[in-house]
């Protein structure tokens, strides 16, 4: 198929295939049995210059957008959404920089991403707040020249690996919403510790930890755009990152699809290999239709974005939720097409069936997501769009 991409986008797509194939594919089981960080595949992708995919060119980026960074995602996820993750959240930490970011923060901190010298992380989650962010309780409460935190972030992704942390933080519980702010923490400060790494059902080469904030002094400079933005940069950081976890899903649905094709070739029964049999076919021919339903519309979402529109919101959170569900259906599906051998460790579908999951749970459920969809529809019919 031809997706339109420029000559550049499509040396993106194949060097990150290439790099999935020969790089990340013989290790990715290593990396799903022991949970271990994949540092050194991240030192492949800064090696390859794929860090900075998305990060203008006059801070070491790249100079690419959200389609560039869908397609290396895409690539990498195929074969390890979890190695794949190290970026796609790296992503979601930098993205309030480049859009809330003062001159300052984007020169002292966006190079040392682009470079892959540094991992980026977000930090909106706590233990009582999830889909309802609102009620998140860590402080950030001016001293002089500084902020204190106190509280704790729950499964921050990248949380220990990265060094630069975007956090949401109350600065004037008073105001309720209005009076969280987002602030920049670097590894490092005294008073920042993490939590263990979580143990997961799936991405588990991802590290998922607690940020930590005891007595924490942080340059006032470091607070983002103006007190009481927190969960504006919030909510425009994650209408920017959900194609991440959408292309992240489209991967994942894109390579079980792949697996279950080649398997469904290879393996015989009744005398004939499976693939000859229609109720297969069907199988096949179905998952293969909403992967490319879902390729479109993450593609779609991803152009939209970078064509610098503001209404981002409703198509971002379609690409997430649609490209999410296909990637559970379609694992599952391909689980099916092994048979047994699908449920065993030894096949790479029981690894991709379990990663599938989190793609329908992080970055707002899907529950909201359609909730965001819904509530976009009745503002454009009330304003007559
Ligand atoms: C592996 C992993 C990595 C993560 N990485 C990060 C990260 O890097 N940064 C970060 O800040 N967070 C991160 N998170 C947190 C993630 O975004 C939250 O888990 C998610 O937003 C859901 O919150 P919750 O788990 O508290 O679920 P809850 O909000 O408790 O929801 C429980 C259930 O209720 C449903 N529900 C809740 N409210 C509604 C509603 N209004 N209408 C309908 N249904 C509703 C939900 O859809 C869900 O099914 C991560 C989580 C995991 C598991």
């Amino acid at each position: 198929m031809d997706y339109g991409f420029t000559e550049e986008q499509l040396m993106i797509r194949d060097l990150a295939r290439q790099i999935a194939q020969e790089k990340i594919k013989p290790v990715r089981q290593h990396y799903d049995e022991t949970g271990e960080f994949p540092h050194d595949i991240f030192k492949v992708f800064a090696g390859a210059d794929l860090c900075g995919l998305y990060i203008e060119e006059q801070y070491g980026g790249m100079g690419g957008g959200i389609v560039e960074l869908v397609i290396a995602v895409e690539e990498f996820s195929k074969v390890c959404s979890g190695i794949a993750l190290s970026l796609a959240a790296t992503a979601l930490g930098t993205f309030p920089i480049i859009l809330h970011g003062s001159d300052e923060q984007k020169k002292k901190y966006l190079p040392r991403i682009a470079s892959g010298q540094s991992l980026a992380a977000f930090g909106l989650t706590e233990a009582e707040a999830g889909s309802d962010a609102s009620g998140i309780k860590t402080t950030a409460v001016k001293d002089g020249d500084h902020y204190i935190l106190n509280g704790t972030k729950q499964w921050i992704t990248n949380g220990g690996e990265a060094d630069i942390y975007v956090v949401i933080a109350m600065t004037d519980k008073k105001k309720g919403p209005r009076g969280a702010s987002a602030i920049i923490v670097e590894k490092g400060t005294p008073g920042f510790t993490f939590g263990k790494k979580e143990n997961k059902m799936g991405i588990r080469a991802s590290a998922t930890r607690e940020l930590v904030f005891q007595d924490c002094r942080v340059p006032k400079a470091n607070l983002m755009g103006r007190e009481g933005m927190g969960f504006i940069v919030a909510m425009k950081t994650l209408d920017q990152s959900r194609p991440g976890v959408a292309a992240q899903a489209l991967g994942i649905a894109a390579g079980a699809l792949e697996e279950a094709v080649q398997y469904s070739r290879q393996r015989r029964q009744f005398g004939s290999p499976i693939c000859s049999f229609q109720g297969v076919q069907f199988m096949l021919a179905d998952m293969a239709t909403q992967v490319e339903a879902a390729r479109t519309l993450v593609y779609q979402a991803a152009r939209y974005i970078d064509s610098g529109a503001k209404d981002i919101g409703k198509i971002s959170a379609m690409c997430k939720l649609f490209a999410s569900d296909t990637a559970m259906r379609v694992t599952t599906d391909a689980v099916q097409v092994f048979g047994g051998y699908g449920y065993m460790k030894e096949y790479p579908v029981e690894k991709m069936m379990r990663d599938a999951k989190i793609t329908q749970i992080y970055e707002g459920t899907n529950q909201i997501q359609r909730e965001v969809i819904g509530l976009s529809l009745i503002k454009e019919a009330a304003s007559g769009k």
